[in-house]
């Protein structure tokens, strides 16, 4: 079997095309903020990748602990302000840095810094790919960031892992790579447990127990495994398999494309989702939940149909028509997945746990049989 998967890594990195590296701050700052080292080695090898005929935006972290690194005198270190303001003063000299070193191999970089606002708008979402094909075309190498200047809580991706695996979608990448801190997946955390194993293979991600290996680092928007394994799994939802492999060992990219066993290789799913659907439940925020009996629940998991009014036994939120909203199991309580309601929430409250023959009846009028409809909906969501 490992050999299987051994031989079917090195196709896919071998046929790469269009790759999305992402790399952490933790991997490009030391104790005096940005490691020149780091940034060089980089360069030289994303050029080389770049030299063999492949398409590479590197989604990079950085701008605030380099902004950090500057603003030594600040004392408030933890508010939001802050980090918008330190966020200004690193990010351009995290492009200085880029912009040299990737020099150096002839190479042209460009900035790119977006809001989850941005790619929510399907207009923007359109202008942002155009800019980044066109960019490509020209073999630029586009780095894209958070614009953490102007982003507010609500705004933010959660993180660049997030961000990244959006990325992927927007420019229909073929790989993605996940610079860390760490060697890669562990079955379970290296720090609290000597005997953790690195994991060299992940081949459905989407039957893994995401919080169980990460052990209570869950929260979304700190960083760490979870959040890396997360936007891994939404890759692989749109068919991209993901390398987490550490950004700190010496030159990871070139030896891992020399068929070096490095890292965390995960497989995408045999059978890719829309890229609309993934738009839509990873670009668009969540409003409410509805919450779905069993009936529902057998239909919508094992029968791939949509979700009618009559599954629904309760409704959580107050959201509009054409809203994302979170479907849950009521008995265990797990999320099913997201989909986008075709009524609003005062009118699922009214039309829940009825046949839908009943609509027109109660609201006076039946636009749609369907609360949800299949082609609205992401079974499996991973969030
Ligand atoms: N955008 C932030 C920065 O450049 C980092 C966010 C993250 O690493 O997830 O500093």
């Amino acid at each position: 079997m490992l050999q299987e998967y051994k031989k079917y890594k090195e196709q896919i990195l071998n046929r790469a095309k269009k790759i999305v590296i992402k790399v952490g701050s933790a991997v490009l700052t030391g104790a005096n903020g940005l490691d020149p080292r780091v940034i060089n080695r980089l360069a030289d090898e994303i050029s080389l990748l770049h030299d063999q005929g492949r398409d590479i935006l590197l989604v990079s972290s950085g701008a605030v602990a380099a902004g950090c690194k500057v603003m030594t005198s600040c004392k408030v270190k933890e508010c939001l302000a802050y980090k918008q303001a330190v966020s200004a003063i690193g990010q351009s000299r995290l492009m200085h840095a880029y912009d040299e070193a990737f020099a150096r191999y002839n190479k042209i970089t460009a900035q790119i810094l977006l809001t989850k606002d941005d790619l929510k708008s399907r207009e923007r979402f359109l202008n942002a790919r155009n800019t980044l094909l066109n960019l490509l075309s020209w073999k630029v190498i586009p780095i894209i960031n958070e614009n953490d200047t102007v982003v507010v809580q609500e705004l933010k991706f959660g993180d660049n892992d997030a961000l990244a695996a959006l990325v992927l979608n927007l420019v229909e990448a073929d790989l993605f790579i996940n610079l860390t801190s760490a060697d890669g997946v562990y079955n379970s955390n290296p720090m609290k447990d000597k005997n953790a194993k690195l994991l060299p293979y992940i081949k459905d991600i989407s039957k893994l127990d995401l919080e169980e290996i990460c052990q209570g680092k869950t929260t979304q928007g700190t960083g760490g495994m979870y959040s890396k394994l997360l936007a891994a799994r939404r890759a692989a939802q749109i068919g991209v398999p993901t390398l987490i492999v550490s950004g700190k060992v010496r030159f990871a990219l070139e030896r891992v494309f020399s068929g070096e066993e490095l890292g965390t290789f995960i497989f995408p799913e045999e059978k890719s989702i829309s890229r609309r659907k993934f738009w839509l439940a990873y670009n668009l925020d969540s409003r409410g939940e509805v919450l779905v009996d069993k009936g529902a629940v057998e239909a919508i998991v094992n029968q791939g149909k949509s979700l009618l009014p009559a599954g629904i036994v309760d409704v959580r939120g107050k959201f509009g028509k054409g809203a994302l909203v979170k479907v849950i199991d009521a008995e265990s309580g797990e999320s099913l997945g997201v989909g986008l309601t075709n009524y609003k929430s005062s009118e699922l409250k009214q039309i829940m746990g009825r046949k839908s023959s009943e609509i027109e009846n109660i609201l006076g009028q039946c636009a749609y049989s369907e609360a949800i409809h299949r082609d609205n909906f992401l079974l499996g969501a991973a969030l």
